[in-house]
């Protein structure tokens, strides 16, 4: 493997930090070249510190100020600091950049994910909203600039692994009869269903596999999160969503399986540490070290496997409709449920609340064709606007 450079999207987050320690494990493989986080400059520095990016962002314009003056004086005060959402897609496709690691969380990661693609940057995409809200659109700018595209998501990843030899994403395996996509089922799984309208958000966010940013922890205990991976998985694997079956399995010790047409299923194991498939994309097609404990599989008592229930968990079954309706569907479900989950963890809306907005939401619209990417970004912010409307409905 020779040197490359590395553009870390959402350094701060809870990918963002796994991708910076399998860096550190790797200096003669990795160089960092830019990181960027929105607001939160003091686990920013001490990053900066170890890995002296030549390049940072701070969204924020105050907190990127603040950091100018916080670095002066030490010994990273060389490093160049931007700030605002447009210098994400500068660093994004600087010359000595090689690999994107796109780790910012929402919509926001979209324009700098889009621009690596465009850029034919090798995207490491953990950032799965961007893909479901600008689909084909993204998919084609991938398969037009040449651009590498592997999955960081741990299910996708694990697909990824189990597609035949050489497989490249966004290509049909024609030999794969169904993808097998597993889900932990969340805390939730088993809780009564009229419990449910108490969750609290703290309940929400304590995954009981996964350690995560609190937005994919609400989205994992509704399954919106396996809605959105259903609709990356059609996108990433060119399959339709008929074939591809979500198996509830809660001990998250197999990632996903690959059912081909001979018989032959295929599944990647591993215990639950996102540095698994980080290290696999960042080292693909090699191989490296990841600093995940190895599985022991004499401690896996069991492998439990169900189908999921769609009563329980209205969320999925809105993404089954929303990518079978095709066109903005799933940028409308994508834009209505950040609204909804941020609205339930500041405690404005319940927990059963959030498939109820994002229903209402997608009444408002039809499946008309994705066309470009200024009409998918106006359908982001319609959506946006009509679920503000419907948690204030539900409030008054
Ligand atoms: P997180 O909340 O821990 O981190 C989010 C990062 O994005 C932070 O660095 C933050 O500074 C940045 N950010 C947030 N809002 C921003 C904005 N408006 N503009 C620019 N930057 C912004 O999230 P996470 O858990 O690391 O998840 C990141 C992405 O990876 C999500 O799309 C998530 O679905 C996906 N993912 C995460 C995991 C996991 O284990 N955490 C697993 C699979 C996929
Ligand atoms: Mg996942």
């Amino acid at each position: 493997m020779i040197m490359k450079g590395i553009c870390i999207l959402g350094a701060t987050g809870s990918i963002g930090v796994s991708t910076l320690d399998v860096v550190a494990r790797h200096p003669e493989l990795y160089n960092v070249v830019a990181l960027t986080a929105n607001t939160n400059i003091g686990d920013l520095f001490p990053q900066c510190l170890q890995h002296r990016p030549e390049t940072v962002v701070i969204v924020d314009a105050d907190k990127a100020r603040q950091f100018q003056e916080k670095i002066t004086g030490t010994p990273i005060s060389d490093i160049e600091v931007l700030s605002g959402s447009a210098a994400l897609e500068q660093v994004a496709v600087l010359d000595n950049v090689d690999s994107v690691m796109a780790a910012i969380v929402g919509a926001a990661g979209l324009l700098p994910t889009l621009a690596a693609a465009k850029a034919g940057k090798t995207v490491l995409l953990a950032n799965k909203e961007a893909l479901v809200m600008s689909g084909d659109i993204f998919m084609q700018e991938v398969a037009k600039s040449g651009a590498q595209l592997l999955p960081i998501d741990s299910e996708h990843n694990a697909i990824f692994q189990c597609m035949p030899h050489g497989y490249q994403s966004g290509v049909r395996a024609v030999s794969a009869r169904r993808i097998l996509l597993t889900a932990s089922g969340g805390p939730f799984r088993e809780m009564p269903l009229e419990q449910l309208q108490h969750v609290t958000p703290e309940q929400a966010v304590a995954h009981p596999n996964w350690d995560m940013g609190k937005k994919i922890s609400v989205d994992s205990a509704t399954m919106m999160n396996k809605g959105l991976e259903l609709i990356e998985a059609c996108l990433l694997f060119n399959m339709p969503s008929e074939k591809i079956q979500v198996v509830i399995h809660p001990q998250s010790v197999i990632h996903s399986m690959v059912d081909y047409v001979d018989g032959t299923v295929l599944a990647q194991m591993g215990n639950p540490d996102m540095r698994i498939p980080i290290a696999h994309a960042m080292a693909w097609p090699e191989r490296f070290s990841s600093g995940a404990e190895p599985l022991n599989i004499f401690d896996v008592e069991r492998l439990d496997f169900a189908t999921p229930d769609l009563q329980r968990f209205p969320c999925l079954r809105l993404a089954y409709e929303a990518i079978d309706a095709g066109g903005i569907m799933p940028a409308v479900l994508n834009a209505a449920n950040e609204i909804a989950v941020a609205a339930f963890l500041d405690g404005q809306i319940r927990f059963t609340g959030i498939p109820q907005v994002i229903e209402r939401c997608m009444k408002n619209f039809s499946a008309d064709e994705a066309g470009n990417l200024e009409s998918i970004l106006q359908v982001d912010r319609q959506a946006r606007d009509i679920s503000r409307k419907i948690i204030q409905e539900i409030n008054s």
